[in-house]
């Protein structure tokens, strides 16, 4: 019985964790890493055929991203989530797979410009719909046996529509535990969204970090705030463009903007035009308002229900087409544009930065985590006075706000509290998806507050029968995806690094083998060694 970390371990994208119990193996997410990676890409440290099972907390990309490329593959499984999980992950890998598409094109052009091969897309629309089909629609609070010693129960982590924790119990040799995955633990008082939920009892947590560095400050009112930019910047002609993820964050504006109009606080415009450009966020919107209405909070489900549509407003208009997105551009109008992606490392976003970030008059508001290496992190870190933006330098002169109150992620204090809520304590910790000092000064606190708690690196492998490290797992590379594109050899050569990857992956389950088995295994390795040390 092992668990072990295959992704967002000491890094904030890419969740995927394993568990092998009975001979069956178990994955829990298959996030996509986004922004500067650890160093191996995309790739899987194990064989995608192998795995048995696959569980999913919640529809975010970097907890699904690479489900299509999990199947392409050989996954051949059933993957288990929330039914509010099942229905955005639909529209959610559709956009990634489009997104693959279209990067993939351009870098062809780019490379056959170079008299390169053309590049091949990480995965296909058709692989992200071969992914609907494994999916097994679940309900909050029913455990489910999903079979080879394994039942999983789906809890509310109020963090997103459908977001969930997964409770595992595993049952081998006539022992039995519990291991909780967190997935992302979300923040109360969130619009339309639960408040998260609590679990008392597990002999293993698996938990995030991504904001267990900060505080969210208490007085901070979001809808004032946001009203403020927007009269502000509109009067002076400006545009207020706001990069956000499609499905959760981009809910969130509409329904503050849709009471700011409401109560009338833009004073200068108070008809302002609003656009929504992506096709994504106005499909997860129409799911939002209308087909899960069970799954909202009692507020929103009421304003449902008394006729008021809380996420629409007179002057929301939907930008379906990518030309009439760029179309935005030559209106003069002031305006509030929302588009995707969130992070802005790709989508219709960077058109729109490109055409307002040197505009002194214009506003940039973020409304989420911006991991290392994205655009997004750069602008919010105001460390460069121009970037790059289809071959263009394009210099920073409007204002750039970061709104982390508004993020839908638990701060320290709210992770305090999650934590807490475990009685008796868990027998450890697994701190997961934070940047690398978040990760480990979390986990350090949490041994001052008397928990067992560690922050494991990519690849480890516990065992839960014995609660041991069986294997330390390997430091992060951070080298960009973009390195590896530019490499001639990087197709050969991602897979060495994959081949490598497996061994070490192997020798982790060889632990506790016959000292004879060991010693061949370990003289077979030394050999290969020998003979490809260059
Ligand atoms: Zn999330």
């Amino acid at each position: 019985m092992k668990l072990m970390f295959y992704g967002a371990a000491r890094e904030v994208t890419g969740s995927c964790h394993g568990v092998e119990v009975g001979g069956k193996r178990i994955l829990v997410d298959c996030g996509l890493h986004q922004g500067s990676d650890n160093g191996f890409g995309q790739n899987f440290p194990f064989h995608p055929g192998d795995i048995d099972r696959v569980v999913v907390t919640h529809a975010h990309i970097d907890h699904s991203g690479r489900l299509p490329l999990l199947v392409k593959q050989g996954y051949k499984g059933n993957i288990y989530a929330t039914e509010p999980t099942c229905r955005l992950l639909e529209i959610m890998l559709r956009d990634s797979a489009h997104i693959q598409e279209l990067e993939a094109g351009w870098r062809s052009r780019k490379q056959r410009r170079a008299g390169d091969d053309a590049a091949q897309p990480l995965y296909t629309m058709a692989d992200a719909e071969a992914v609907f089909p494994m999916l097994i629609p679940c309900k909050y609070d029913k455990v489910v046996n999903i079979g080879g010693g394994a039942s999983i129960r789906f809890a509310d982590a109020g963090h997103l529509l459908g977001s969930s924790y997964v409770e595992m119990w595993l049952s081998e040799g006539g022992v039995q535990k519990k291991v909780v995955f967190s997935g992302d633990i979300g923040a109360p008082d969130h619009p339309m969204i639960r408040d998260p939920s609590y679990i008392d009892k597990a002999d293993y947590v698996v938990m995030e970090s991504t904001y267990a560095d900060r505080r969210r400050s208490p007085v901070f009112d979001t809808m004032t705030e946001l009203s403020k930019i927007i009269e502000l910047t509109l009067s002076k002609g400006g545009n207020v463009i706001c990069p956000s993820f499609a499905i959760g964050r981009t809910q969130d504006l509409l329904y503050h903007i849709r009471e700011i109009k409401e109560r009338g606080l833009v004073k200068s415009v108070p008809d302002f035009p609003v656009y929504l450009d992506s096709p994504l966020a106005l499909a997860a919107t129409k799911i939002y308002s209308y087909e899960l209405l069970d799954y909202l909070d009692d507020e929103a489900a009421a304003l449902i229900r008394s006729g008021v549509q809380p996420l629409t407003f007179d002057g929301l208009r939907f930008v379906e087409s990518a030309e009439d997105s760029k179309k935005l551009n030559d209106d003069r109008t002031p305006k509030v544009i929302i588009s995707s992606s969130g992070m802005c490392d790709a989508g219709r976003i960077r058109h729109h930065l490109k055409h307002n970030l040197w505009r002194q008059e214009c506003a940039v508001v973020f409304t989420g985590f911006q991991a290392l290496g994205t655009l997004g992190r750069i602008l919010v870190d105001g460390a460069l006075s121009s970037v790059s933006l289809f071959g263009e330098d394009v210099a920073i002169r409007c204002r750039i706000s970061n709104f982390r109150s508004m993020s839908s992620h638990a701060d320290q204090n709210g992770l305090y509290d999650w934590i807490g809520a475990f009685d008796p304590k868990p027998n450890r910790v697994f701190v997961v998806h934070g940047e690398e000092d978040t990760c480990m000064t979390f986990a350090l606190r949490l041994v001052e507050l008397g928990h067992c708690a560690v922050a494991p690196k990519y690849t480890a492998i516990h065992d839960l029968l014995t609660d041991e490290l069986v294997f330390e797992g390997r430091d992060l590379v951070r080298r960009s995806e973009s390195e590896y594109v530019s490499r001639r050899d990087s197709a050969v050569y991602r897979r060495l690094m994959l081949a490598g990857t497996r061994l070490i992956e192997v020798i982790g389950r060889n632990h506790g083998g016959t000292n004879k088995d060991l010693a061949k295994f370990a003289d077979q390795i030394d050999a290969l060694a020998s003979k490809w040390d260059r």
